[in-house]
């Protein structure tokens, strides 16, 4: 049987951390097709697995963001305007 992007996500997900950029890359699709997936993920991983995400954080300050509901990458810290900031990360656990 022939594993869905979906469930190769997933298994990747439970194997390591993966940003969205790492992700579009090997799946050779737009990030926002990612972002669907992972938020379908989000809602289709069943207890007591779940998607975690651990949250992109700005390079320059340290700022980290927190509490986000959206799946996209930031473009730029809300503190001191940088726009290098290290992107989230996903994994299942
Ligand atoms: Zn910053």
């Amino acid at each position: 049987m022939e594993l869905t992007r979906r469930q190769e996500i997933m298994a990747m997900l439970r194997d390591g951390e993966w940003t969205l950029d790492d992700l579009a890359r090997n799946f050779v699709v737009p990030k926002k097709v990612i972002i669907d997936d992972l938020e379908h993920i989000a809602r289709t991983v069943t207890r007591p697995s779940r998607l975690l995400i651990h949250p992109p954080t700005c390079d320059d300050c340290g700022y980290r963001f927190k509490d986000r509901a959206r799946f996209s990458d930031p473009s730029r810290c809300p503190l001191c305007k940088n726009e290098h900031l290290a992107p989230q990360r996903f994994r299942i656990v």
